[in-house]
C-alpha cells in the first residue's frame, strides 16, 4: 500500500476502539454498548473491531465505526455481537505489526480489550510492543513518519470478560454470574428428581484451571462435597467422600446426594478426578443410584443477568473514563471490582498474579494458590466447609464459650433469608452454639409470655435448615412488628431463654429493632448481649450497607419482566412501556434495574417528577422513535418508582406520554408488584447470604464469655454488617460516630447518603436523556 494515500492529519475527534477476545461471556455486549456510548459523549468516536484480535490484523471492513443506535438493545442479549476469535495471527509479532498499521489508518489510538486472561496478555504484549512496531511500518515503508508521529502512544485498557472468574484483583468478571446463575438453575431442577429417587447427582461445571464456579455452585446448591483445583482432598478422599455422604443420609436423613465438580479438579498427585471416577465411586462403595450432569456450554449461554449487566456498563463506563485519564506513561489499567466499588488496577500486575496461581498449583503449592487466587476466594471455602458438614471436632468451642443464639427476621421477606439462616444454623452447630429461630419475629417471641407455652422459639436442626438452601421468602417467618410494641415482653423471653446473642436479618426494621434493644439497655439487662443485624430488604435501604440481600434476587426479577415485555412490542409497534417498580421510597431497585435494562428514564422519590420533566422526556421519546433503526427496534421502558409522585401515577405517565405522542407512538403501564420479591434467591443473594452470615456469627461469637457490662460498653457489640465501598464492615449502630446519628434519615426510613445516586447519571447518559436535557 502506498502510505502517501492515507491522510497525514489526524482526526478530529479521538477514536477508540473496542473488542471482545477469548471465550464469549454474558455482559460483553453491555460493555461494548458502555464503551460506544460512553465515547461518543465524551465527544469521541467508537470503533467495533470484529471477531476480537483477528479483526485487528484483518483490518477492512472487520473495524466499524459504531453510532449510538447501533448498540441499541445490546443490554440484554447473551454472547458477545461483534463476534470473538482466537487469533493464531495476532500471535506472532507478523499479525500484530498488521494490526499496528490498521489502528493507525483509521486514526484510532486508544483500544478497550474485554477477554479473559490470555486477551489481556495479548492486550499488554502488543503495547508494550507499540513503539517498535511502528518503528518497523517506517522501515518497511509501509507508513511515513508523519503518518506515525500523532500515534506515538497506544492507550490500552482491559474489561475482563470470562465466565470463570479467574482473573486476580477483582472480585467478579464479567460473565461469571451469569454463569453461575444457569449452573444454579440446573442443579436446582436436578434436586427435584434427586430427592424423589433418592439418588446422588455428580455435576461437572466449568472454570478451566479456577475453581470458583464450582466453589459458588456448591455454596448455592448446598453440595455434600466439592472438587476445585486450587485445593485437591486430601489423600484417602475417596473414604473422606463416603464417609461425609452416607453420614448426610443416614444418621441426618438427606434423601438427595450433590457432589460439584470443577472441570479442571485433581488430587495431590495431579491427576484428574472426573465425575465419572467420583460416579464409580459412589455407586461400587455406597451402592447409591448416580449420575453425572456435565452441563457443559449452557454454562456460557443466555442474557446476561442483572449483576453483569450492571458491572459490563459500569466498567465499560470507567475504561473510557480510564483512556481519557490515561498520560503516556500511565501502564495500562484494568478495570476491577472489589466488593461494590469500582477500581483501576496495573494490567500487568492482574495477569502476573493469574499466572502465579497456576504455577503455584503446577508446583503443589496448594495453600499459596489458594491464597493468590483472592483474600474473598478463600474466604468462602472456609465458610463453604464450616456449613457443607457440621462435623468438625477440633471446631467445638469449650463448654464457657458456647452460646445460645437467638435467629429472628424482621420486615418483609427477601431474598437471601433462609440462606442467611442455614447458615448460621450449620455454623452454630460446628462450633457447639445453640440456635434459635424465633417464628414469626417479635410477636412470635411474645406470643410465649403473653399466654401459653406455645413455642414460637425452636432449636433448629441440621436437616431443616439444610432444606432452605434454595427457597425464597423466610420460612422461620418474618414480621414487621417492632420490639417497643412490648419492650417488657420481650425482656421477659430473651431471660426466659436465655439468649447469648441475637442474629436478626431484616430491612430497615430490623435495624430500627436492633436500635430499640440497644436504647433499652439501661433499664433490662436482658438486651446487654451482642445483637447484629443482616441488611435484607429488596428496597436496600439499611443504614451502614451498600447492599442487602433480596436485593439482587428483585433484580433479576424485575430483568426478567422488563426483557419479556420490552420483546412483546419487537415487531412493529411503537411504544413506550412505563413499569412501576417497589422500593418504598428509595429508588435503588428502579435505578438499578434502569441501568440493567436500558431503560430511556428513571423516576425516583429522589428526585421527584414533575410536568417539565415529563415534557422533556416525551420530546425525547420523540426524537428517540425517529431515530430508530429497524433491527433493534423494540419497546422503550421507563421504570417508575411506587412513590416517585403521588399525582404523577405509573398510569398518569403512561397516559401523558399516549396523549401527547400524538398517535407517533403509544404508551402502556405495567405493575410487577409482588412478583419483584422473587422466587428462588439468586446465586449471589444465596453467596453473599452465606459469607455474611458466617462473619455475623464470628462476630458475635467473639463476645463469649464477656459479662454484660462489658459488653454493653462496646459499641460494636449493637452493630450492622455491610458492604462499604471496597470492604465489608460492622458499623456500630449506638455512639456519637454510630449510625443512629450520623448517618440515617429515620423520618425516610433510609441511609443519609446513598452511593447509588450517582448511578442515575449514568442511566442517563447511556439513554441519551442527558444529552436531551443539556440541549433544553
Ligand atoms: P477465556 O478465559 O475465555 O479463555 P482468554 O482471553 O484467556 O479467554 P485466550 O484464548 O487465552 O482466551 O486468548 C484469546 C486471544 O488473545 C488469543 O487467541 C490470542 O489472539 C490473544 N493472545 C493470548 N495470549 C497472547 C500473547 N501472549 N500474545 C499475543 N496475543 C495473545
Amino acid at each position: 500500500m502506498d502510505p502517501a494515500k492515507h491522510p497525514v492529519e489526524p482526526p478530529k475527534k479521538r477514536r477508540i476502539g473496542v473488542l471482545t477476545s477469548g471465550g464469549d461471556a454474558p455482559g460483553m455486549n453491555g460493555a461494548v454498548r458502555a464503551v460506544v456510548r460512553m465515547a461518543l459523549h465524551s465527544d469521541c468516536e467508537a470503533y467495533a473491531i470484529f471477531e476480537g484480535y483477528e479483526g485487528l490484523v484483518n483490518g477492512g471492513n472487520m473495524i466499524r465505526q459504531m453510532y449510538w443506535e447501533d448498540v441499541r438493545g445490546w443490554l440484554s442479549r447473551g454472547g458477545t455481537l461483534i463476534g470473538s476469535a482466537r487469533s493464531m495471527a495476532f500471535r506472532e509479532r507478523a499479525g500484530r505489526l498488521q494490526a499496528a498499521k490498521n489502528l493507525i489508518l483509521r486514526g484510532i489510538d486508544a483500544l478497550v480489550v474485554c477477554g479473559g486472561d490470555g486477551s489481556l496478555t495479548g492486550a499488554d504484549v502488543f503495547r508494550a510492543e507499540w513503539p517498535s512496531l511502528l518503528s518497523d511500518l517506517i522501515a518497511a515503508g509501509e507508513l511515513t513518519p508523519e503518518q506515525v508521529e500523532p500515534y506515538k502512544v497506544l492507550n490500552i485498557v482491559g474489561l475482563v470478560g470470562s465466565i470463570d472468574n479467574d482473573m486476580s484483583g477483582t472480585d467478579a468478571t464479567i460473565g461469571c454470574y451469569s454463569s453461575l446463575t444457569r449452573i444454579c438453575d440446573a442443579v436446582d431442577d436436578v434436586f427435584d428428581t434427586a430427592f424423589s429417587h433418592q439418588r446422588g447427582f455428580v455435576i461437572e461445571v466449568m472454570g478451566r484451571h479456577c475453581g470458583w464456579l464450582a466453589l459458588m455452585s456448591a455454596i448455592s446448591t448446598g453440595a455434600d462435597w466439592l472438587f476445585i483445583p486450587e485445593m485437591p482432598p486430601r489423600d484417602g478422599w475417596e473414604d473422606d467422600m463416603c464417609s461425609i455422604i452416607t453420614k448426610n443420609r443416614k444418621e441426618r436423613g438427606k434423601r438427595r446426594t450433590i457432589v460439584i465438580v470443577a472441570e479442571g479438579a485433581q488430587d495431590r498427585q495431579l491427576n484428574k478426578i472426573s465425575s465419572s471416577i467420583i460416579k464409580d465411586i459412589l455407586t461400587k462403595r455406597l451402592g447409591l443410584d448416580t449420575r453425572t450432569t456435565v452441563l457443559g456450554h449452557t454454562q456460557r449461554g443466555g442474557a446476561a443477568c442483572a449483576y453483569d449487566r450492571w458491572l459490563s456498563t459500569l466498567q465499560g463506563v470507567e475504561a473510557v473514563r480510564a483512556v481519557l485519564e490515561m498520560s503516556p506513561n500511565s501502564p495500562s489499567p484494568v478495570i476491577t471490582i472489589r466488593e461494590n466499588k469500582i477500581m483501576r488496577t496495573p494490567l500487568m500486575e492482574a495477569v502476573q498474579a493469574t499466572k502465579d496461581v497456576t504455577e503455584k498449583i503446577q508446583a503443589k503449592d496448594f495453600d499459596a494458590a489458594m491464597t493468590l487466587r483472592d483474600a474473598e476466594f478463600k474466604e468462602y471455602y472456609h465458610a463453604y466447609l464450616n456449613t457443607a458438614t457440621p462435623d468438625h471436632p477440633k471446631m467445638i468451642l469449650p463448654e464457657g464459650k458456647k452460646m445460645r443464639i437467638a435467629i429472628i427476621h424482621v420486615g418483609a421477606p427477601a431474598g437471601g433469608m433462609n440462606q442467611a439462616t442455614r447458615a448460621a444454623v450449620a455454623y452454630c452447630l460446628t462450633r457447639g452454639h445453640t440456635p434459635y429461630a424465633i417464628h414469626n419475629g417479635f410477636p412470635g417471641l411474645c406470643r410465649h409470655h403473653a399466654d401459653k407455652p406455645i413455642s414460637s422459639v425452636r432449636e433448629v436442626k441440621w436437616l431443616e435448615s439444610d432444606s432452605w438452601v434454595n427457597e425464597g421468602g423466610s420460612d422461620i417467618g418474618t414480621n414487621r412488628s417492632l420490639p417497643s410494641e412490648d419492650m417488657e415482653g420481650t425482656a421477659k423471653c430473651f431471660e426466659l431463654y436465655k439468649f447469648d446473642a441475637v442474629f436478626m436479618v431484616g430491612g430497615f426494621e430490623a435495624f430500627t429493632a436492633v436500635s430499640q434493644l440497644r436504647q433499652a439497655r439501661d433499664k433490662y439487662d436482658a438486651f446487654k448481649i451482642p445483637l447484629v443485624v443482616l441488611p435484607a430488604t429488596i428496597s436496600n435501604n439499611v443504614p451502614g450497607t451498600e447492599y442487602s440481600l433480596g436485593s439482587d434476587t428483585c433484580l433479576n426479577t424485575l430483568i426478567v419482566f422488563c426483557d419479556a415485555i420490552r420483546q412483546s412490542a419487537s415487531s412493529s409497534r411503537r411504544r413506550v412501556f412505563v413499569i412501576e417498580t417497589q422500593g418504598g421510597k428509595s429508588g435503588y431497585i428502579a435505578t438499578t434495574a434502569g441501568l440493567a435494562v436500558g431503560a430511556v428514564a428513571v423516576y425516583i422519590p429522589e428526585e421527584g417528577i414533575d410536568i417539565k420533566m415529563l415534557s422533556r422526556d416525551i420530546d425525547f421519546l420523540r426524537d428517540n422513535f425517529i431515530r430508530d433503526k429497524g433491527a433493534n427496534r423494540a419497546g422503550k421502558i421507563i421504570l417508575r418508582n411506587e412513590c416517585a409522585s403521588s399525582t404523577y401515577t405509573t398510569q398518569v405517565v403512561a397516559d401523558m406520554i399516549k396523549e401527547e405522542a400524538k398517535g407517533r407512538f403509544e404508551s402502556r403501564a405495567a405493575v410487577p408488584g409482588h412478583f419483584q420479591q422473587g422466587g428462588k434467591p439468586s446465586p449471589m443473594d444465596r453467596v453473599r447470604a452465606l459469607r455474611m452470615s458466617i462473619k455475623c456469627m464470628q462476630h458475635l461469637e467473639s463476645y463469649a464469655g464477656k459479662s454484660r457490662d462489658e459488653i454493653a460498653a462496646d459499641p460494636l457489640s449493637a452493630a450492622v454488617i455491610g458492604v462499604k465501598g471496597s470492604q465489608v464492615l460492622f458499623s456500630p449502630m449506638g455512639g456519637d460516630t454510630g449510625l443512629e446519628a450520623t448517618e440515617t434519615d429515620w423520618q425516610r426510613r433510609r441511609p443519609k447518603s446513598e452511593f447509588w445516586l450517582e448511578l442515575q447519571n449514568v442511566v442517563n447518559v447511556l439513554s441519551g436523556r442527558s444529552t436531551a436535557r443539556a440541549t433544553e
